[in-house]
Protein backbone atom coordinates (compact mmCIF):
# COMPACT_ATOMS: atom_id res chain seq x y z
CA UNK A 1 0.00 0.00 0.00
CA UNK A 2 1.03 3.61 -1.02
CA UNK A 3 2.13 6.38 2.15
CA UNK A 4 1.08 9.39 2.55
CA UNK A 5 2.94 11.84 4.86
CA UNK A 6 1.29 14.97 5.59
CA UNK A 7 3.92 17.57 6.81
CA UNK A 8 4.04 21.31 8.36
CA UNK A 9 5.08 23.51 10.59
CA UNK A 10 3.10 22.98 13.87
CA UNK A 11 -0.53 24.09 14.28
CA UNK A 12 -1.05 24.21 10.62
CA UNK A 13 -3.96 21.84 11.05
CA UNK A 14 -2.60 18.65 10.55
CA UNK A 15 -3.98 16.26 13.04
CA UNK A 16 -7.38 17.32 12.23
CA UNK A 17 -6.71 16.42 8.53
CA UNK A 18 -5.29 13.24 9.59
CA UNK A 19 -8.56 12.37 11.53
CA UNK A 20 -10.44 13.52 8.92
CA UNK A 21 -9.19 11.78 6.38
CA UNK A 22 -8.90 8.31 9.10
CA UNK A 23 -12.05 8.80 10.83
CA UNK A 24 -15.03 7.28 9.74
CA UNK A 25 -12.91 4.14 9.25
CA UNK A 26 -12.81 3.90 13.31
CA UNK A 27 -15.82 1.36 14.24
CA UNK A 28 -18.15 1.07 16.83
CA UNK A 29 -16.07 -1.87 18.18
CA UNK A 30 -13.22 -0.19 18.61
CA UNK A 31 -14.79 2.29 20.74
CA UNK A 32 -13.78 0.20 23.89
CA UNK A 33 -11.49 1.88 26.64
CA UNK A 34 -7.74 1.64 26.75
CA UNK A 35 -7.39 1.23 22.60
CA UNK A 36 -5.20 4.20 21.94
CA UNK A 37 -6.50 7.45 20.06
CA UNK A 38 -3.93 9.27 19.62
CA UNK A 39 -2.55 7.84 16.48
CA UNK A 40 -0.27 9.35 14.08
CA UNK A 41 -0.28 6.25 11.43
CA UNK A 42 -3.83 4.45 10.04
CA UNK A 43 -5.40 3.53 7.06
CA UNK A 44 -7.70 5.70 5.22
CA UNK A 45 -9.30 4.78 1.80
CA UNK A 46 -9.88 7.19 -1.48
CA UNK A 47 -11.75 6.00 -4.71
CA UNK A 48 -11.43 2.42 -3.76
CA UNK A 49 -7.73 2.60 -2.94
CA UNK A 50 -6.61 1.83 0.33
CA UNK A 51 -3.61 3.79 1.51
CA UNK A 52 -1.75 4.48 4.73
CA UNK A 53 -1.78 8.08 6.08
CA UNK A 54 1.00 9.34 8.78
CA UNK A 55 1.14 12.06 10.65
CA UNK A 56 4.48 13.53 11.16
CA UNK A 57 3.56 15.93 13.81
CA UNK A 58 2.58 13.73 16.03
CA UNK A 59 6.20 12.01 15.87
CA UNK A 60 7.18 12.40 19.71
CA UNK A 61 11.24 13.85 19.56
CA UNK A 62 11.23 14.67 22.88
CA UNK A 63 11.77 18.49 23.46
CA UNK A 64 14.22 19.36 20.65
CA UNK A 65 14.05 22.86 19.22
CA UNK A 66 11.30 23.34 16.94
CA UNK A 67 13.45 23.54 13.77
CA UNK A 68 15.09 20.25 14.77
CA UNK A 69 11.45 18.41 15.27
CA UNK A 70 10.09 20.14 12.02
CA UNK A 71 13.79 18.86 9.96
CA UNK A 72 13.10 15.73 11.35
CA UNK A 73 9.55 15.54 10.58
CA UNK A 74 10.32 16.06 7.11
CA UNK A 75 13.11 13.60 7.19
CA UNK A 76 10.24 11.07 8.08
CA UNK A 77 8.21 11.65 5.42
CA UNK A 78 10.72 11.55 3.18
CA UNK A 79 12.53 8.67 3.87
CA UNK A 80 9.37 6.74 4.32
CA UNK A 81 6.43 7.97 2.10
CA UNK A 82 5.11 7.73 -1.37
CA UNK A 83 3.19 11.43 -1.71
CA UNK A 84 3.69 13.72 1.17
CA UNK A 85 1.30 16.30 1.35
CA UNK A 86 2.10 19.80 2.75
CA UNK A 87 -0.07 21.48 4.54
CA UNK A 88 0.25 25.51 5.21
CA UNK A 89 -2.23 27.77 7.05
CA UNK A 90 -4.13 29.97 4.43
CA UNK A 91 -5.17 32.49 7.53
CA UNK A 92 -1.75 33.60 8.27
CA UNK A 93 0.26 33.43 4.74
CA UNK A 94 3.76 32.08 3.95
CA UNK A 95 5.92 32.33 7.62
CA UNK A 96 9.55 31.34 7.53
CA UNK A 97 8.75 28.15 9.56
CA UNK A 98 7.02 27.00 5.86
CA UNK A 99 9.87 28.03 3.93
CA UNK A 100 11.92 25.89 5.80
CA UNK A 101 10.03 23.14 5.44
CA UNK A 102 9.88 23.84 1.61
CA UNK A 103 13.88 23.80 1.80
CA UNK A 104 13.79 20.53 2.92
CA UNK A 105 10.92 19.27 0.36
CA UNK A 106 12.43 20.78 -2.35
CA UNK A 107 15.65 18.37 -2.11
CA UNK A 108 13.28 15.21 -1.99
CA UNK A 109 12.29 13.27 -5.10
CA UNK A 110 8.75 12.54 -3.61
CA UNK A 111 5.76 13.86 -5.00
CA UNK A 112 4.69 17.03 -2.97
CA UNK A 113 0.82 18.47 -2.64
CA UNK A 114 0.54 21.34 -1.37
CA UNK A 115 -2.69 21.84 0.72
CA UNK A 116 -3.59 25.28 2.00
CA UNK A 117 -5.78 24.49 5.08
CA UNK A 118 -8.17 26.88 6.70
CA UNK A 119 -10.03 28.11 3.96
CA UNK A 120 -13.51 27.68 5.59
CA UNK A 121 -15.79 29.42 3.02
CA UNK A 122 -15.41 30.04 -1.07
CA UNK A 123 -14.90 33.63 -0.39
CA UNK A 124 -11.76 33.09 1.00
CA UNK A 125 -10.19 30.89 -2.15
CA UNK A 126 -7.99 34.24 -2.95
CA UNK A 127 -5.97 33.29 0.24
CA UNK A 128 -4.18 31.01 -1.94
CA UNK A 129 -2.55 32.45 -4.54
CA UNK A 130 0.76 33.43 -2.65
CA UNK A 131 1.45 29.95 -2.22
CA UNK A 132 1.99 29.67 -5.62
CA UNK A 133 5.40 30.80 -4.85
CA UNK A 134 6.75 28.27 -2.44
CA UNK A 135 7.23 26.66 -6.04
CA UNK A 136 4.96 23.10 -5.46
CA UNK A 137 2.19 24.23 -8.00
CA UNK A 138 -1.19 24.42 -7.34
CA UNK A 139 -2.00 24.84 -4.39
CA UNK A 140 -5.49 22.90 -2.92
CA UNK A 141 -7.53 24.97 -0.70
CA UNK A 142 -9.02 22.90 2.00
CA UNK A 143 -10.53 23.17 5.12
CA UNK A 144 -10.11 20.56 8.31
CA UNK A 145 -13.16 21.83 10.44
CA UNK A 146 -15.11 22.31 8.12
CA UNK A 147 -14.31 19.13 5.74
CA UNK A 148 -14.08 20.75 2.72
CA UNK A 149 -11.87 20.10 -0.72
CA UNK A 150 -10.64 16.82 0.62
CA UNK A 151 -11.57 15.37 -2.48
CA UNK A 152 -9.91 17.44 -4.90
CA UNK A 153 -6.78 17.01 -2.37
CA UNK A 154 -6.82 13.73 -2.45
CA UNK A 155 -7.87 13.23 -6.43
CA UNK A 156 -4.42 14.28 -6.76
CA UNK A 157 -2.35 12.41 -3.86
CA UNK A 158 -3.97 9.36 -5.22
CA UNK A 159 -2.79 10.06 -8.89
CA UNK A 160 0.91 9.98 -7.81
CA UNK A 161 1.09 6.66 -6.18
CA UNK A 162 3.83 4.21 -7.39
CA UNK A 163 2.07 1.21 -9.25
CA UNK A 164 3.24 -1.14 -6.54
CA UNK A 165 3.54 -5.10 -7.71
CA UNK A 166 1.87 -6.86 -4.91
CA UNK A 167 4.12 -8.65 -2.79
CA UNK A 168 4.24 -12.14 -3.82
CA UNK A 169 3.29 -13.88 -0.34
CA UNK A 170 2.80 -17.65 -0.19
CA UNK A 171 -0.69 -17.86 0.91
CA UNK A 172 0.36 -20.99 3.14
CA UNK A 173 3.12 -19.35 4.86
CA UNK A 174 2.63 -17.60 8.52
CA UNK A 175 4.11 -14.37 7.77
CA UNK A 176 4.59 -13.33 11.82
CA UNK A 177 6.85 -10.18 13.33
CA UNK A 178 7.84 -9.03 17.29
CA UNK A 179 7.42 -6.05 18.44
CA UNK A 180 8.43 -3.73 21.89
CA UNK A 181 9.94 -1.05 22.99
CA UNK A 182 13.41 -0.87 23.01
CA UNK A 183 15.22 -3.98 25.15
CA UNK A 184 12.67 -5.48 25.66
CA UNK A 185 14.02 -8.54 23.92
CA UNK A 186 13.18 -8.34 20.28
CA UNK A 187 16.29 -9.68 18.72
CA UNK A 188 17.24 -12.22 21.75
CA UNK A 189 13.86 -13.64 21.19
CA UNK A 190 14.34 -13.82 17.10
CA UNK A 191 17.39 -15.32 17.27
CA UNK A 192 16.60 -17.98 20.32
CA UNK A 193 13.75 -19.19 17.64
CA UNK A 194 15.72 -18.93 14.52
CA UNK A 195 18.12 -21.05 16.61
CA UNK A 196 15.88 -24.02 17.35
CA UNK A 197 13.78 -24.03 13.80
CA UNK A 198 15.34 -25.18 10.29
CA UNK A 199 16.27 -21.84 8.70
CA UNK A 200 15.60 -22.24 4.88
CA UNK A 201 19.30 -20.16 4.75
CA UNK A 202 19.42 -19.88 0.97
CA UNK A 203 16.37 -17.77 0.56
CA UNK A 204 16.87 -14.99 2.73
CA UNK A 205 15.82 -12.63 -0.18
CA UNK A 206 13.06 -10.89 1.14
CA UNK A 207 15.17 -8.32 3.03
CA UNK A 208 14.55 -4.86 2.67
CA UNK A 209 15.24 -1.57 3.88
CA UNK A 210 12.51 -1.97 7.03
CA UNK A 211 13.00 -4.94 7.80
CA UNK A 212 14.97 -8.72 7.61
CA UNK A 213 12.71 -11.30 6.60
CA UNK A 214 14.13 -14.90 7.41
CA UNK A 215 12.09 -17.76 6.17
CA UNK A 216 12.26 -21.25 8.42
CA UNK A 217 10.42 -24.45 8.87
CA UNK A 218 8.96 -25.76 11.79
CA UNK A 219 6.93 -29.47 10.99
CA UNK A 220 5.71 -29.08 8.04
CA UNK A 221 4.47 -25.53 8.62
CA UNK A 222 6.32 -22.37 6.83
CA UNK A 223 7.15 -19.33 8.31
CA UNK A 224 8.48 -16.06 7.48
CA UNK A 225 9.65 -13.87 11.05
CA UNK A 226 9.75 -10.22 9.88
CA UNK A 227 12.77 -8.87 12.12
CA UNK A 228 12.71 -5.08 12.43
CA UNK A 229 14.98 -5.15 15.60
CA UNK A 230 17.80 -6.98 13.95
CA UNK A 231 18.08 -4.29 11.68
CA UNK A 232 19.19 -1.48 14.13
CA UNK A 233 21.84 -3.44 15.22
CA UNK A 234 23.26 -4.13 12.25
CA UNK A 235 25.24 -0.62 11.44
CA UNK A 236 25.60 2.78 12.11
CA UNK A 237 23.21 3.41 8.71
CA UNK A 238 19.98 2.93 10.92
CA UNK A 239 21.08 4.17 14.04
CA UNK A 240 20.11 7.66 12.69
CA UNK A 241 16.59 6.12 12.24
CA UNK A 242 15.90 4.77 15.71
CA UNK A 243 13.48 7.52 15.69
CA UNK A 244 11.58 6.02 12.78
CA UNK A 245 11.26 2.26 14.87
CA UNK A 246 7.77 2.87 15.31
CA UNK A 247 6.85 3.60 11.63
CA UNK A 248 9.31 0.20 10.73
CA UNK A 249 7.39 -1.80 13.28
CA UNK A 250 4.11 -0.14 11.97
CA UNK A 251 4.89 -1.82 8.27
CA UNK A 252 6.00 -4.81 9.70
CA UNK A 253 2.87 -5.26 11.63
CA UNK A 254 1.10 -4.66 8.28
CA UNK A 255 3.11 -7.05 6.23
CA UNK A 256 2.36 -10.11 9.73
CA UNK A 257 -0.20 -12.28 9.61
CA UNK A 258 0.42 -12.74 13.77
CA UNK A 259 2.18 -10.27 15.74
CA UNK A 260 4.02 -11.48 19.09
CA UNK A 261 3.60 -8.34 20.90
CA UNK A 262 6.08 -8.62 23.91
CA UNK A 263 6.38 -6.95 27.60
CA UNK A 264 9.48 -6.68 29.87
CA UNK A 265 8.73 -9.15 33.13
CA UNK A 266 11.52 -7.36 35.10
CA UNK A 267 10.54 -3.76 34.24
CA UNK A 268 6.67 -4.15 33.94
CA UNK A 269 3.78 -3.02 31.69
CA UNK A 270 4.39 1.01 30.94
CA UNK A 271 2.20 2.99 28.83
CA UNK A 272 4.42 2.39 26.10
CA UNK A 273 3.50 -1.54 25.77
CA UNK A 274 -0.03 -0.78 25.94
CA UNK A 275 0.46 1.91 22.45
CA UNK A 276 2.42 -0.58 20.65
CA UNK A 277 0.15 -3.55 21.36
CA UNK A 278 -2.87 -1.10 20.22
CA UNK A 279 -1.13 -0.91 16.64
CA UNK A 280 -1.62 -4.32 16.26
CA UNK A 281 -4.88 -5.00 17.30
CA UNK A 282 -6.12 -2.16 15.25
CA UNK A 283 -4.33 -3.26 11.91
CA UNK A 284 -6.77 -6.83 12.80
CA UNK A 285 -3.99 -8.98 13.29
CA UNK A 286 -3.65 -11.85 15.13
CA UNK A 287 -2.16 -10.96 18.26
CA UNK A 288 0.25 -13.25 21.09
CA UNK A 289 1.14 -11.22 24.05
CA UNK A 290 4.61 -12.69 24.88
CA UNK A 291 5.92 -11.62 28.34
CA UNK A 292 9.88 -12.04 27.91
CA UNK A 293 12.65 -12.22 30.98
CA UNK A 294 10.53 -14.30 32.84
CA UNK A 295 14.07 -15.70 33.96
CA UNK A 296 14.27 -12.58 36.21
CA UNK A 297 10.76 -12.90 38.26
CA UNK A 298 10.63 -14.82 41.64
CA UNK A 299 8.55 -18.21 40.30
CA UNK A 300 6.18 -18.18 43.47
CA UNK A 301 3.10 -20.26 42.79
CA UNK A 302 1.02 -17.10 42.08
CA UNK A 303 3.65 -15.46 39.79
CA UNK A 304 2.03 -16.26 36.48
CA UNK A 305 -1.85 -15.78 37.81
CA UNK A 306 -0.56 -12.33 39.00
CA UNK A 307 1.43 -11.18 36.39
CA UNK A 308 -1.18 -12.28 33.73
CA UNK A 309 -4.54 -10.03 35.88
CA UNK A 310 -2.23 -6.81 35.30
CA UNK A 311 -1.75 -7.54 31.45
CA UNK A 312 -5.85 -8.64 31.02
CA UNK A 313 -6.42 -5.55 33.15
CA UNK A 314 -4.43 -2.96 30.98
CA UNK A 315 -5.16 -4.41 28.21
CA UNK A 316 -8.72 -4.55 27.96
CA UNK A 317 -8.64 -4.32 24.27
CA UNK A 318 -6.75 -7.92 23.80
CA UNK A 319 -8.58 -10.23 25.86
CA UNK A 320 -8.55 -12.11 22.84
CA UNK A 321 -4.78 -12.45 22.72
CA UNK A 322 -3.33 -15.38 24.66
CA UNK A 323 -0.37 -15.04 26.95
CA UNK A 324 2.85 -16.76 26.72
CA UNK A 325 5.69 -16.36 29.49
CA UNK A 326 9.11 -17.31 28.56
CA UNK A 327 12.79 -16.47 28.63
CA UNK A 328 14.71 -15.93 25.80
CA UNK A 329 17.65 -15.85 27.35
CA UNK A 330 17.72 -19.57 29.39
CA UNK A 331 15.12 -20.54 26.08
CA UNK A 332 12.37 -21.49 28.99
CA UNK A 333 8.98 -22.31 26.99
CA UNK A 334 10.50 -20.90 23.54
CA UNK A 335 9.23 -23.75 22.13
CA UNK A 336 5.77 -23.26 23.42
CA UNK A 337 5.29 -20.24 21.26
CA UNK A 338 5.18 -21.68 17.69
CA UNK A 339 2.26 -23.86 18.33
CA UNK A 340 0.38 -20.47 19.56
CA UNK A 341 1.48 -19.08 16.35
CA UNK A 342 -0.46 -21.72 14.36
CA UNK A 343 -3.67 -21.66 16.28
CA UNK A 344 -4.07 -17.78 16.38
CA UNK A 345 -3.01 -17.72 12.80
CA UNK A 346 -5.72 -20.29 11.82
CA UNK A 347 -8.29 -18.54 13.76
CA UNK A 348 -7.45 -15.63 12.07
CA UNK A 349 -8.30 -17.33 8.57
CA UNK A 350 -10.91 -19.30 9.85
CA UNK A 351 -14.76 -19.00 8.28
CA UNK A 352 -18.25 -19.80 9.97
CA UNK A 353 -21.11 -21.74 7.74
CA UNK A 354 -23.80 -19.09 7.49
CA UNK A 355 -26.28 -21.67 8.66
CA UNK A 356 -23.82 -22.57 12.32
CA UNK A 357 -23.44 -18.87 12.84
CA UNK A 358 -27.40 -17.78 12.82
CA UNK A 359 -27.89 -20.59 15.51
CA UNK A 360 -25.56 -19.02 17.25
CA UNK A 361 -26.71 -15.77 17.19
CA UNK A 362 -30.70 -16.90 17.45
CA UNK A 363 -29.55 -18.62 20.99
CA UNK A 364 -27.74 -15.48 21.70
CA UNK A 365 -30.97 -13.27 21.14
CA UNK A 366 -33.08 -15.88 23.34
CA UNK A 367 -30.53 -15.48 26.19
CA UNK A 368 -30.14 -11.72 25.82
CA UNK A 369 -32.97 -10.38 23.56
CA UNK A 370 -32.29 -7.41 21.61
CA UNK A 371 -32.15 -3.84 23.34
CA UNK A 372 -34.89 -0.85 22.73
CA UNK A 373 -34.08 2.71 22.60
CA UNK A 374 -36.48 5.63 22.69
CA UNK A 375 -39.08 2.18 22.71
CA UNK A 376 -38.03 1.17 19.68
CA UNK A 377 -36.49 -2.37 19.35
CA UNK A 378 -33.55 -3.55 17.62
CA UNK A 379 -34.39 -6.71 15.31
CA UNK A 380 -31.92 -9.12 14.85
CA UNK A 381 -32.25 -10.42 11.73
CA UNK A 382 -29.49 -12.54 10.88
CA UNK A 383 -25.42 -12.60 10.45
CA UNK A 384 -23.09 -13.38 7.80
CA UNK A 385 -19.39 -13.81 8.15
CA UNK A 386 -18.38 -11.50 4.85
CA UNK A 387 -13.91 -11.87 5.28
CA UNK A 388 -12.00 -13.05 7.29
CA UNK A 389 -7.98 -12.08 8.52
CA UNK A 390 -9.79 -10.51 11.04
CA UNK A 391 -12.67 -12.95 10.45
CA UNK A 392 -15.56 -9.91 10.16
CA UNK A 393 -19.18 -10.46 10.99
CA UNK A 394 -22.18 -8.42 9.21
CA UNK A 395 -25.22 -8.61 11.42
CA UNK A 396 -28.74 -7.36 9.47
CA UNK A 397 -30.76 -5.04 12.18
CA UNK A 398 -33.95 -3.26 11.73
CA UNK A 399 -31.97 -0.02 12.39
CA UNK A 400 -28.23 -0.09 13.32
CA UNK A 401 -28.54 3.08 15.30
CA UNK A 402 -30.31 0.77 18.19
CA UNK A 403 -27.04 -1.55 18.48
CA UNK A 404 -25.28 -0.38 21.26
CA UNK A 405 -21.89 -1.36 21.24
CA UNK A 406 -22.48 -3.45 24.55
CA UNK A 407 -24.39 -5.47 22.24
CA UNK A 408 -21.90 -6.12 19.53
CA UNK A 409 -19.90 -7.08 22.52
CA UNK A 410 -22.36 -9.73 23.95
CA UNK A 411 -22.71 -11.00 20.17
CA UNK A 412 -18.90 -11.18 20.05
CA UNK A 413 -18.41 -12.98 23.08
CA UNK A 414 -21.24 -15.14 22.37
CA UNK A 415 -19.38 -16.23 18.63
CA UNK A 416 -15.96 -16.37 20.73
CA UNK A 417 -17.52 -19.14 23.07
CA UNK A 418 -18.85 -21.09 20.24
CA UNK A 419 -16.13 -20.82 18.02
CA UNK A 420 -13.08 -20.20 19.97
CA UNK A 421 -11.03 -17.36 17.78
CA UNK A 422 -8.70 -17.40 20.19
CA UNK A 423 -5.71 -14.97 19.30
CA UNK A 424 -7.52 -13.25 16.55
CA UNK A 425 -9.58 -9.90 17.14
CA UNK A 426 -13.25 -10.31 15.31
CA UNK A 427 -15.28 -7.65 13.78
CA UNK A 428 -19.02 -7.15 14.00
CA UNK A 429 -20.64 -4.53 11.99
CA UNK A 430 -24.25 -3.41 12.18
CA UNK A 431 -26.43 -3.55 8.62
CA UNK A 432 -29.69 -2.24 7.81
CA UNK A 433 -31.65 -4.52 6.50
P1 LIG B 1 15.41 -5.45 21.65
O1 LIG B 1 15.84 -4.04 21.74
O2 LIG B 1 13.94 -5.57 21.93
O3 LIG B 1 15.80 -6.16 20.40
O4 LIG B 1 16.10 -6.21 22.88
P2 LIG B 1 17.41 -7.15 22.91
O5 LIG B 1 17.08 -8.48 22.34
O6 LIG B 1 18.54 -6.40 22.35
O7 LIG B 1 17.58 -7.37 24.47
C1 LIG B 1 17.84 -6.29 25.35
C2 LIG B 1 18.57 -6.78 26.60
O8 LIG B 1 17.73 -7.68 27.33
C3 LIG B 1 19.84 -7.55 26.27
O9 LIG B 1 20.80 -7.19 27.20
C4 LIG B 1 19.43 -9.01 26.42
O10 LIG B 1 20.51 -9.83 26.79
C5 LIG B 1 18.41 -8.93 27.53
N1 LIG B 1 17.41 -10.01 27.46
C6 LIG B 1 16.72 -10.40 26.35
N2 LIG B 1 15.90 -11.43 26.66
C7 LIG B 1 16.11 -11.72 27.97
C8 LIG B 1 15.56 -12.70 28.87
O11 LIG B 1 14.73 -13.53 28.55
N3 LIG B 1 16.01 -12.66 30.16
C9 LIG B 1 16.92 -11.77 30.57
N4 LIG B 1 17.28 -11.80 31.85
N5 LIG B 1 17.45 -10.83 29.76
C10 LIG B 1 17.07 -10.82 28.48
Amino acid sequence: KSIVAIVGRPNVGKSTIFNRLVGERISIVEDIPGVTRDRIYAEAEWLNTPFNIIDTGGIELGDEPLLVQMREQAEVAIHESDVIIFMVNGREGITAADEEVAKLLYKSNKPIVLAVNKIDNPNMKEQIYEFYSLGFGEPFPISGTHSLGLGDLLDDVVKHFPNREQEDKDEDTIYFSLIGRPNVGKSSLVNALLNEERVIVSNIAGTTRDAIDTPFKSGDQDFVIIDTAGMRKRGKIYEKTEKYSILRALKAIERSDVVLTLIDAEEGIIEQDKKIAGYAHEAGKAVIIVVNKWDTINQHDKAIKEFEEQIRAHFLFLDYAPIVFLSAQTRKRIHTLIPQVITASENHVKRIETNILNDVIMDALAVNPAPSKHGKKLKVLYATQVSVKPPTFVVFVNDPELMHFSYVRFLENKIREAFGFEGTPIKIFPRKR
